[in-house]
């Protein structure tokens, strides 16, 4: 069914273009939690796609309802125009979010959304006449996309280097630490300390200059970097003491990826701003969104004049119709099938089970799991001075299996409606793998 005749126009995004044309991985079809090759073969998708199809791929009612929102509304300005699935939308969205976050900000993408929850928070900081907050914390090895508010936050230094000079920021450790918490199941016991780094980057640049602090509950990118118990509670009593906003970036761990809507319900700790994207229309229809606490919403509100725009930023397509109607239908999935809360019962136990029976391989140095995500890594070294994970990635789709390479581990976000066979074939591919690369 090929309809190109070279793959030269499309540049890759975060891709070795150079290695893809050598070796091409192009897939044809999807189907629930599997992917079909070109060459008919069928691939596991262990990532769901990219920490997003959380209900497993190609939905019919998805698709249905993505086509009939086409032909009935296709589009329409959101700039001074509304629509009633973008109010609906966003009334469905905020009963499943924490505390007061009940308004909702759109956008395309989880960068577009990082981006916007950013400048929602100088925006407030001006509108309560403390202009001078507007320096922003984020953390090591932390992914907030790709614009230049997120790679500034960011923590990833490939996708900072070389952009010229970022937004005024401070980062926190991040809290991967192999010598005491390898091997934790679920959250680590040891190193909650590594929070108190807020205080010192608080003492540092005083609070009257720090606008907001922003973390993945869980750093997916970085390499499924679980938070050790008791840290994300920690940053909030240190941002509430200090009047700073906390921002979370739930474009992984939101939608039922770690058993509850939101990382910030599982672990009970109520953030300022969550960003969203990725599971929230299944990954199918590009949409992103920041949910907002009312107090930060009115005073920027209250902070404009009757009659003028309170806040100067949106994107054509936000809250666009077709992407609304996408999200609609996924919702329904999630609450109807009981996705949201399904990595939290035994689907979720088999899985921190069957993930660390890997630890007897060799090169093994950690496992790390929550809900249904989780990561290996392998000792620096184990494939001489290349990166394990690549190397891994390759071999592992080979064997039938999409997982994700993180530097020397591999990450893996099934679709939240994988089954226990669908664990068991993941670990015996990974356990083929390694057999076949060590
Ligand atoms: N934040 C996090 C935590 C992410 O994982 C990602 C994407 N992987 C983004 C932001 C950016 O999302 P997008 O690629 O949709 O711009």
């Amino acid at each position: 069914m090929k309809k190109y005749k070279s793959l030269d126009a499309f540049w890759m995004p975060f891709t070795s273009n150079r290695s893809f044309k050598a070796k091409p991985r192009i897939i044809e079809k999807t189907e629930g939690v599997y992917c079909y090759t070109d060459e008919g073969r069928q691939i596991l998708d262990a990532t769901a796609g990219l920490w997003c199809v959380n209900a497993g791929h190609s939905r019919t009612e998805i698709a249905e309802a993505i086509g009939r929102q086409a032909l009935e509304l296709d589009y329409t300005s959101p700039f001074s125009f509304g629509h009633d699935i973008g109010f609906e939308f966003a009334e469905r969205l905020i009963q499943h979010t924490p505390g007061n976050l009940n308004k909702v900000f759109f956008a395309n993408s989880g960068s577009e959304a990082v981006e916007s929850a950013l400048k929602i928070a100088l925006a407030y900081q001006v509108a309560r006449g403390k202009a001078g907050k507007y320096k922003l914390i984020g953390r090591e090895l932390a992914y907030h996309g790709v614009n230049f508010g997120g790679i500034s936050v960011g923590g990833l230094t490939a996708n900072r280097k070389g952009f010229g000079p970022l937004l005024p920021v401070d980062h926190l450790p991040h809290t991967l630490d192999l010598t005491r918490n390898a091997f934790s199941k679920g959250l680590p016991a040891h190193e909650l300390e590594k929070a108190d780094a807020l205080e010192e980057l608080i003492r540092l640049h005083d609070a009257s200059s720090i606008a907001a602090v922003i973390v993945e509950p869980i750093s997916g990118a970085g390499g499924v970097i679980l938070p050790p118990a008791g840290y994300l509670k920690r940053l909030r009593e240190l941002c509430t003491q200090h009047d700073i906003l906390l921002i979370f970036d739930e474009v992984i761990t939101g939608w039922g990826r770690l058993g509850s809507a939101f990382a910030a319900t599982e672990f009970d700790v109520v953030p300022d701003m969550i960003v969203s994207a990725k599971g929230i229309t299944n990954g199918i229809v590009p949409l992103g969104a920041v949910f907002v606490d009312d107090a930060i919403h009115d005073r920027i509100m209250e902070s404009a004049p009757a009659g003028a725009v309170e806040f100067y930023h949106g994107y054509t397509y936000s809250g666009n119709p077709v992407a609304c109607a996408a999200g609609l239908a996924t919702l329904d999935i999630y609450e109807r099938e009981g996705l949201l809360t399904r990595a939290s019962g035994e689907i979720g136990q088999y899985w921190q089970q069957s993930l660390h029976s890997l630890r007897d391989i060799e090169q093994v140095v950690d496992v790390r799991n929550y809900g249904l995500i989780g990561a290996v890594q392998f000792a620096e070294g184990a494939f001489g001075d290349k990166p394990v994970g690549a190397a891994f990635q390759g071999a592992c789709y080979d064997n039938g299996v999409m997982i994700r390479a993180v530097g020397n581990s591999i990450a893996f976000s099934p679709p939240l409606t994988i089954e226990k066979q669908h664990i068991d074939q993941l670990v015996e591919a990974i356990r083929k793998t390694a057999a076949e690369l060590f």
